[in-house]
């Protein structure tokens, strides 16, 4: 039987109405969220990107700021910014589209954000509240992929889940908040051997590899949950996921589609996180 589709963009749009049900009540007590994204250089595909984000914020409600910087800007001249913004108070959210341009520390840039407004989820202050269970503003895609489970009714309490993957924006955090939820939880990398045999044991698989069509029906215990994080663009200028979708649909019992899986949730977490901040910042 044909596993069932993970709508990601259905799923997306819903969440949004309901942060924009939000948003109309924040704004009538006063309070507007804001957010900027900074971006440095003129990276197509970070350009983009970038669109997206003002663009959701247009669409919520949001106030928005794109602040575009040459591609020369100094270390120093971007922290001067980020200073500027971790004072500013119609502010919730600074978000720093990576990659940076070489000369420019990316730590040292992600450990400026205040981390009130760290909506990426990256600075090590969430990162650690994250880790301890603390209440943090989570990483975009890892929570993106806890709420595409949950709202198909796929709990993770209970189950093995495993996570190819162990990157610091999507393997690692994505590993963490699903012990959060209650499963066991194998991780995985490129030096993990057997990994075929490793994945065809878990009731959830989740993976971030980048490696475009890796995983096979072979790797995928009959029934399981495949959640694909993997954005990769094929010779045609396609875009396809590190599973190969065709290959498994048969052996999954659900599925996330490259593109409109994991990928619309992206921005909307990040709309949830710019929202949460606001409202944090209102009390
Ligand atoms: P990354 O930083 O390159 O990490 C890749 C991870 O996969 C590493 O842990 C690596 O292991 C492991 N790996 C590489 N080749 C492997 C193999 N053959 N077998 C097993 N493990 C292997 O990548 P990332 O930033 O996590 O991104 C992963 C994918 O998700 C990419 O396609 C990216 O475009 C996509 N992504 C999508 C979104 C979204 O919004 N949908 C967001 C972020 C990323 P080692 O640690 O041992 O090197």
């Amino acid at each position: 039987m044909s596993a069932q589709i993970i709508n990601g963009k259905q799923i997306s749009e819903s969440i949004r109405e309901e942060l924009r049900l939000e948003v109309e009540q924040l704004k009538q007590n006063g309070i507007t969220p804001g957010l900027v994204v900074i971006l440095v250089g003129e990276d197509p595909a970070s350009q983009v990107y970038v669109r997206n984000k003002a663009k959701a914020c247009e669409q919520l409600g949001y106030y928005s700021e794109v602040v575009r910087v040459p591609a020369e800007t100094s270390q120093d001249e971007l922290l001067a910014l980020i200073h500027k913004y971790n004072e500013q108070r119609n502010i919730h959210g600074i978000l720093v589209q990576l990659p940076l341009p070489k000369h420019i520390e990316e730590k040292a840039i992600i450990d400026a954000i205040s981390v009130e407004k760290d909506v990426d989820g990256f600075h090590p202050e969430s990162v650690g509240n994250l880790m301890i269970g603390d209440d943090a503003l989570l990483p975009c895609t890892p929570s993106g992929v806890i709420e595409l489970l949950k709202r198909t009714g796929n709990h993770p309490a209970g189950k093995h889940v495993v996570v190819i993957g162990r990157s610091n924006i999507v393997g690692k955090p994505v590993s963490m908040l699903l012990l959060r939820e209650n499963a066991t939880v194998t991780i995985c990398h490129s030096r993990t051997p057997n990994l075929p045999e490793m994945a065809r044991q878990a009731d959830m698989l989740v993976v971030a590899v980048g490696v475009a069509k890796l995983v096979k029906k072979e790797w995928v215990k009959p029934g399981a949950v495949v959640i694909d994080v993997g954005m990769n663009r094929l010779p045609d200028g396609k875009l396809c996921g590190d599973v190969d979708y065709d290959d498994v649909l048969d052996a999954a019992g659900w599925i996330t589609p490259v593109p409109g899986g994991v990928g619309p949730m992206t921005i909307t977490m990040l709309m949830a996180n710019t929202l949460k901040s606001a409202k944090r910042a209102r009390v």
